[in-house]
């Protein structure tokens, strides 16, 4: 099996598997979740909209309470990564959650890192952590979620930094301290930013505090770029590559239909970026589908595919140059 692709921008929490939020549901004695969060087979997840979906994550994440679920969690998004020909992913895990539920990271990582090694080993996946915080909450559990990640530190496999949530409730700029400790300590930088197109100028207003006032080297989403020239050149100019997820824009309605999402307008502009599923188990992606329907329906050639991958390799956290 070829594990040639990379991806970038993928949640540990979103990838948990229907089967397994069942099992973490009656492990915590929580028998109305999953009918809370699952279609009625109970096979995929569903949710309305974005705010709908932040919802179904938080409620998801209330069953995640004990380093081996997370353990658990990992070996089996290795295996989704190994049957999606994924050979290195760097993966968004959430530390502010786990911190407002009184439940330390550090352990969590440490059993993350275990079932990396595992996956490594019996899959020849590679996957690497990015903690993350969430934007609209206090400052304060950024610092903490950042402390640890530091504390984890490469050696339990941490290679950078990132910021999610609700980009129309906190501004990136409050954590603009707290990512150039990030950067002088030598871990990269991924921050979601211009998720949602319907913010208006402020989407892309909000790319531009990322990469200005936060020094992002890589950019969730960035979709209301694409409306804007100049921010496009500033981001082609400066190399900052966009962790674009198109089918993960549908689901939360970023994008009307696949067919109306801009990969033209990045590529055209010659930033650097590749597509990602986001969140595989709750929005029922993987990236050969992502990849498949841009060929289909946004006429994505090989070789461009090719470039797109190439790109991704480069702006990894890692050095996968060998
Ligand atoms: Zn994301």
């Amino acid at each position: 099996m070829s594990l040639d692709r990379i991806e970038l921008h993928t949640h540990l929490e979103g990838s948990v598997t229907p089967g397994r939020l069942i099992l973490l549901s009656e492990k915590y004695g929580q028998p109305n979740l999953p009918a809370a969060c699952l279609t009625a087979d109970g096979t995929q997840y569903q949710f309305d909209g974005f705010l709908g979906f932040l919802d179904l994550y938080k409620n998801a994440t209330t069953v995640m309470r004990e380093p081996s679920d997370f353990h658990a969690m990992a070996l089996d998004l290795g295996r989704q990564l190994a049957a999606d020909n994924v050979g290195y992913a760097e993966v968004s895990v959430s530390y502010v959650v786990m911190l407002m539920r009184e439940l330390d990271p550090l352990p969590v990582q440490r059993a993350l890192h275990e079932a990396a090694s595992e996956v490594a080993e019996t899959l020849g996946v590679q996957m690497r952590w990015l903690p993350d915080a969430v934007r609209q909450m206090d400052e304060k559990w950024a610092w903490q979620a950042w402390e640890k990640a530091a504390t984890a530190g490469r050696d339990l496999g941490v290679v950078g930094f990132g910021l999610g949530g609700d980009e129309a409730k906190g501004p990136a700029r409050k954590f603009s301290k707290l990512f150039a400790e990030v950067k002088s300590e030598g871990f990269g930088i991924s921050i979601h930013a211009g998720e949602l197109p319907s913010m208006g100028p402020r989407a892309s207003a909000s790319i531009r505090e990322a990469v200005e006032e936060c020094g992002a080297d890589r950019i969730g989403h960035g979709l209301a770029a694409a409306t804007d020239p100049l921010l496009l050149a500033t981001l082609a100019a400066r190399e900052i590559f966009v962790e674009l997820c198109p089918g993960s824009n549908l689901l939360t309605r970023g994008v009307k239909s696949f067919a109306d999402f801009p990969l033209e307008a990045f590529l055209e502009a010659g930033v650097p970026c590749g597509l990602n599923t986001d969140d595989r188990t709750m929005f029922d992606l993987t990236l050969n589908r992502e990849y498949e329907q841009a060929g289909e329906l946004l006429g994505l050639s090989d070789e461009v595919a090719k470039a797109m991958q190439k790109a991704a390799t480069k702006a990894a956290f890692c050095d996968l140059s060998l």
